[in-house]
């Protein structure tokens, strides 16, 4: 696949609750580019009008006027986005290192199937923070999303927090895919062992999109997949497009005092104590 440098699909100022981040400068906005293209194959891509698409209607956006803009709009950061970030990697480069010169973080949501070379790569140039893609063992990934291996993801998940990023996974649970006990209890289980049981996890509902029809995630199998995170030992879990419900929200681990309030991509109210929480004065793992 040829990717034409700087070339951007869509533009937006984004709520880092978008990513989703929930750990990173909670309420801030991250200036959003996304370009063309994937190196997976879902067939269930939510985003698959510009992931699926080498080339299409967009425009040639130089780093210096991406963060310019990212500045005019008073954002805190940028993200890079909507379509697999690493297929744009050069661009990243010269965006993050523009971006970290005028005091902005950089954030990627990506499928982190990438060398470690890559990855090196973004960290030197100021990555910040990613949001990774987990989507399912690997069987499930390795037949869905065109032979992927999987334990790459995971490689770089570690790597990538070993070199201090910030990195909260995400899994979009489908029905027949992902979102049985083993598959998911086994993904819980690795975060917990191989990242550390203070990784947000968060898990969000799937809508049927491109060639996948099985019907919408229903919401018991997402609060399902809650409780196995939490049985498993993780701290955070959170659930993903359920707009309103308490599972949004940021609870200490220690006491359950809610600590961060959300609806849907706005921080209703922060209670943190600069990272701590107000009630038990636990520290509570966000970047502030
Ligand atoms: S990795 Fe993400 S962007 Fe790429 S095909 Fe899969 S769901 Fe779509």
């Amino acid at each position: 696949m040829t990717l034409t440098y700087g070339s951007v699909s869509s533009l937006s100022a984004n709520p880092i609750e978008k990513k989703p981040l929930h750990h990173f400068y909670p309420g801030s906005v991250a200036l959003t580019a996304g370009s063309w293209g994937c190196n997976f194959g879902c067939p269930w891509c939510q985003n698959w009008d510009i992931s699926k698409s080498p080339s299409g209607k967009g425009w040639y956006l130089s780093p210096e006027d991406f963060v310019k803009t990212a500045l005019a709009r008073g954002c805190r950061g940028t993200s890079i986005s909507f379509n697999e970030p690493t297929l744009s990697l050069e661009w990243s480069l010269d965006v993050f290192r523009l971006a970290k010169g005028q005091g902005l973080y950089n954030t990627y949501v990506t499928n982190a199937y990438m060398t470690t070379q890559a990855l090196d790569l973004l960290v030197d140039a100021g990555l910040d923070a990613m949001n990774v893609d987990i989507k399912g063992d690997a069987h499930a990934v390795r037949r869905h999303c065109k032979g992927i291996e999987v334990d790459k993801v995971w490689r770089n998940c570690r790597h990538a927090r070993q070199s201090g990023v910030h990195v909260e996974i995400t899994t979009l649970v489908i029905p027949g895919v992902n979102h049985t006990e083993g598959v998911l209890g086994g993904i819980a289980r690795r975060i917990h062992d191989a990242l550390g049981p203070d990784t947000p996890w968060h898990l969000s509902g799937y809508y049927p999109a491109y060639r996948f029809h099985a019907p919408p995630t229903p919401l018991s199998a997402l609060e399902r997949g809650w409780e196995m995170g939490k049985e498993e030992g993780l701290d955070f879990v959170y659930l993903g497009n359920v707009p309103g419900h308490r599972l949004e929200n940021t609870y200490c681990p220690g006491c359950e005092e809610l600590l961060i309030e959300r609806r849907g991509l706005t921080v209703m109210q922060s209670r943190l104590l600069e990272t701590s929480c107000p009630a038990c004065g636990r520290n509570v793992p966000v970047v502030v």
